[in-house]
């Protein structure tokens, strides 16, 4: 029996989709009546609108979340209970699967085959958590005084907001509505106003799976009204923040008026350091999955190659060679292998840096421009593109462009590779490709980053721990770890 596969995947409706946003377990429209517009990046017209939720919005679904954490059905839930509720969340996601990568695509532009699979994913991170939510417990601690028991509980922190970013929305929001639930908080999320539609068919699945009301809840909206009336509600216990750094900034000091809990990831500036030993039809492999998957938009990218200086041209010729093959297109075709850009302000801020990198005196060895095709010409599309003899103290090199642009830096030994490395304000991840295990180890202390990998690049899971150091973010997320996030200690003392 021949089985066929599809070759684009296609919109479930025609026409422009109205979406309500989801407060309480209801579908609700924004208290103004507002809406806006969720323009689809490889068509450049609007493909769905979605309620334009402020303040009075985030108040009502801070309550509802509220009151579900303290008197509702969920307060009273054993964590065997949530971690049900948490696997059939799971189950759903597989069986939607389609129709949530393809809501994604559709909102940002990234690639249909990479989004199938990261939707996949995305039930191991419900199982993982499950797994937890009836194994967090406190523990009895011998104290010196006498005549006393001393116990600990671990309880949950209250409502917790996540405000998430437009580049991979649900995968950011499984990072933290898992291990929220898991550990008994409730839950306002706050969607990028670039990207509101993945999450919003993803709590048409959490109403399905029958979370009780108000442990969930979705408001969309702009970060300057509704993520800012989040970031400072009183009654919200933590802040998770995915974004960028100087978002990032601000919620730290809005949510300290009332000493809300903060998780941030932020951005990045990645170096992905190419020794001379490195196998490099291999690494160029992962040079290239490092910086132009979803088109050069996320947080991880390698957007910095460091090569050693002996087999700088060699590498050159080969990624110049491997990234005039890569195919771009419609990022619902299955054989498409770069997309858009998410939306036009991003499009001209990607293209204006690559005017600044060739104003700095870099060389610009592959791309740079936007294509002119008939097929491509109405979507954001960016060539990927190579800058050479960049310095690191470049703009190129030192501000995050979120785009497909990478810039080639060489170096002459270990010691100047460290140093390149951790001259920038960000400490997100890197990576070292070499044969030398013994070399890759030296390297890996002298890393500032919260992630280092040897000899692979983007790897993550839901076991281990993700994060950032310097400006690249404070706290992780995955792995038994985050589980501290999301809940706080109880001293109990006992007469005995
Ligand atoms: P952004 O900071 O502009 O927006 C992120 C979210 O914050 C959005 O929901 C936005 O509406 C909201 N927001 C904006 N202003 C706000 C305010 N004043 N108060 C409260 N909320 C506000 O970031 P972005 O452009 O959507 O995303 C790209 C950035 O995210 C990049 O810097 C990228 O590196 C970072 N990122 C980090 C990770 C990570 O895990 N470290 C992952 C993905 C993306």
């Amino acid at each position: 029996m021949s089985t066929t596969v599809k070759k684009r995947y296609e919109l479930p409706f025609t026409g422009v989709k109205e979406y309500k946003m989801f407060i309480n377990n209801e579908w609700v429209e924004s208290v103004s009546g507002k809406k806006f517009d969720s323009v689809n990046p490889f068509t450049g017209e609007v493909w769905a609108q979605a309620p334009m939720g402020e303040k009075e919005d985030i108040d009502l679904a801070v309550k509802a979340a509220k009151e579900a954490f303290e008197t509702g059905e969920w307060s009273r839930m054993t964590g065997s209970q949530r971690g049900k509720l948490l696997r059939k969340l799971g189950e759903l996601i597989a069986e939607n699967t389609e129709l949530l990568a393809i809501s994604e695509v559709v909102d940002n532009g990234k690639l249909i085959r990479e989004m199938l699979g990261q939707v996949k994913s995305l039930s191991g991170w419900c199982d993982y958590f499950a797994g937890f939510a009836d194994k967090i417990h406190g523990e009895t601690i011998p104290v010196e005084v006498p005549n006393m028991i001393n116990y600990t509980v671990r309880e949950p922190l209250g409502v917790v907001g996540a405000i998430v970013p437009w580049n991979s929305p649900l995968l950011l929001t499984m990072w933290k509505l898992c291990p929220a639930l898991a550990a008994g908080n409730t839950m306002v999320i706050k969607p990028s106003e670039v990207t509101p539609a993945s999450i919003l068919e993803l709590a048409k699945l959490i109403q399905e799976a029958g979370f009780p009301p108000g442990v969930v809840n979705v408001v969309t909206g702009y970060g300057k009204t509704a993520g800012d009336a989040l970031a400072k509600h009183p009654d919200v216990r933590k802040i998770a923040f995915t974004g960028s750094s100087e978002t990032g900034k601000l919620i730290v000091k809005n949510s300290s008026e009332h000493f809300a809990r903060v998780s941030l990831e932020l951005g990045g500036k990645s170096p992905n350091i190419i020794f001379e030993d490195a196998d490099l039809p291999n690494a160029v492999n992962g040079v290239l999955a490092g910086i132009f998957a979803a088109t050069g938009q996320t947080c991880m990218a390698g957007s910095r190659v460091l090569v050693h200086e002996s087999i700088y041209d060699e590498f050159v010729e080969q990624l110049v060679e491997r990234t005039g093959k890569i195919r771009l297109g419609n990022p619902l075709d299955m054989d498409t292998e770069m997309g858009t850009v998410a939306f036009e302000g991003q499009h001209q801020k990607v293209l204006r840096y690559i005017e600044i990198g060739e104003q700095e005196g870099a060389k610009l060895l592959y791309g740079g421009k936007r294509p002119t095709t008939p097929e491509l010409k109405n979507g954001f599309f960016i060539e990927p593109t190579i800058f050479g003899n960049v310095r690191n103290d470049m703009r190129i090199a030192q501000e995050e462009i979120f785009g497909p642009v990478v810039c080639l830096i060489r170096f002459k030994d270990e010691e100047e590779a460290i140093a390149i490395a951790n001259d920038t304000q960000f400490g997100l991840a890197a990576a070292v490709w070499t044969r030398d295990i013994q070399r890759a180890h030296r390297m890996v202390p002298k890393i500032k980053a919260g992630t280092v990998w040897i000899n692979n690049y983007r790897k993550v899971s839901y076991a281990s721990p993700f994060g950032g150091y310097k400006a690249s973010g404070i706290g992780r997320e995955n792995g038994s770890y985050v589980l501290q996030e999301y809940t706080q200690v109880k001293s109990v003392w006992v007469d005995t």
